[in-house]
């Protein structure tokens, strides 16, 4: 087989494992990110659950306030029953004493219903800071994988890079000229096998003659419909042999 479509297969599998791992290496930040998006909510909840607690707070203490304007105005108005001369005055001034108490009654509940309320939100409170917790640990313990899986994948992309590199010395200049040139319009897969007279890389049939060619591989020949660089399998086994053979 043509030593340089030999070579121009391997080339081929160092770039594919090299997109492989360039892959599996993008997708350590979109995971870190998949992983915080529940972190940054439950913060988010957290703060709005905050601000909700003072603003109770705030309504409790004003209608605390009101409660006690409220209790001094109405001992007042009790005091002053005795002084009264008539029986109209001292029922309408009853009937005032009545109305107070009312209003007394609704200042309470309020209070109770603040109150209430912020049991409602600590209890959520906790819920979301033990969610919290535990998210946040398990992010922590992920990230430190994730981390070092990132170091290996670094590592042997430079390595395959290194290959890469050591193998391109040995391509004619025109012959990676050309693959590279396939490579930037073909995106990834530039060459392709030929397997029962298919290009693997289209699928399509191709012309008997171009097939028995193929197997000769004695030049470099390409697919006449995606032009992807054409190689026999068997061709490729006997170019390994003679490659390993002194
Ligand atoms: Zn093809």
């Amino acid at each position: 087989m043509n030593l340089q479509l030999s070579r121009l297969v391997q080339l081929q599998q160092l770039d594919l494992k090299l997109h492989d791992l360039e892959q599996q290496q993008q997708q350590i930040p979109q995971r870190l990110r998949e992983m915080q998006a529940p972190i940054d909510q439950d913060q988010k909840r957290l703060e709005e659950l905050q601000r909700s607690r003072k603003t109770v707070a705030s309504d409790r203490r004003r209608s605390e306030q009101d409660l006690s304007d409220h209790e001094s105005h109405l001992k007042k108005k009790q005091e002053r029953l005795s002084e009264l001369k008539t029986n109209k005055e001292y029922q309408a001034h009853l009937f005032e004493i009545e109305q107070a108490r009312k209003e007394k009654d609704k200042l309470e509940d309020k209070i109770l219903q603040c109150m209430e309320r912020d049991e409602t939100i600590l209890k959520e409170q906790e819920e979301v800071q033990t969610r919290l917790q535990a998210s946040t640990r398990d992010m922590e313990k992920e990230k430190v994988e994730l981390e070092s899986r990132g170091a290996r994948l670094t590592d042997e992309i430079a390595t395959v890079e290194q290959q890469k590199q050591t193998l391109v010395g040995t391509l004619d200049k025109r012959v990676y000229h050309r693959y590279s040139a396939l490579k930037s319009s073909l995106k990834l897969v530039v060459v392709a096998q030929v397997r029962g007279g298919t290009c693997l890389g289209c699928q399509l049939q191709i012309p008997p003659q171009l097939v028995a060619s193929v197997r000769r591989s004695d030049q470099l020949l390409t697919c006449p419909y995606c032009h992807r660089i054409l190689y026999a399998e068997e061709a490729l086994h006997e170019a390994t042999e003679s490659l390993s053979t002194p």
